[in-house]
């Protein structure tokens, strides 16, 4: 059965969150399949909309996007890079699992485009707009080890 694993918070888990994340092989070790199911329950349970394998302590390129109830089936996303990002930015206000209670606006592209691969390997091509483009850039910059905090409009 998945367990809801810890969330590792700022201050004292900056360290993991600051940390390089290696890329994840194929095909998957049982133990990242795990991760997997687990990180969907502790996303869902949290509850957020995205969650990076290093906020639950792995440093692994490897991310959960969590929009159901914007009718996206909540998906496992492998060493995403973005390729393409729109000229036009917009500003919205987000809020991390990693770091309680701070909210702030971040002014990113309104449109991306990323690759990556989901968990049986298949490279996939996302086009994001809206808050889809949005937890994208948020969980990439995770996987970079960027927080909002990094880029809360002044
Ligand atoms: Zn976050």
């Amino acid at each position: 059965m998945p367990k809801v694993l810890r969330l590792h918070t700022l201050p004292e888990d900056e360290k993991i969150l600051r940390a390089p994340n290696a890329e994840v092989n194929f095909p998957l070790t049982v133990e990242i399949k795990e991760l997997i199911e687990d990180m969907k329950l502790t996303v869902r349970k949290a509850p957020g909309i995205g969650l990076a394998a290093p906020q639950v302590g792995h440093n692994l390129m490897l991310a959960i996007i969590h929009l159901e109830e914007f009718g996206i089936e909540s998906f496992a996303l492998i060493n995403p890079k973005v390729i393409s990002r729109s000229i036009k930015k917009t500003a919205l206000e987000e809020g991390c699992l990693s770091i309680p209670k701070v909210f702030g606006d971040v002014k990113r592209p309104a449109k991306v485009e990323v690759v990556g691969f989901t968990e049986d390997g298949r490279k996939v091509h996302l086009k994001g707009e809206k808050l889809f483009a949005k937890v994208l850039q948020h969980e990439i910059d995770h996987l970079n080890g960027i927080l909002i905090q990094d880029k809360f409009e002044k």
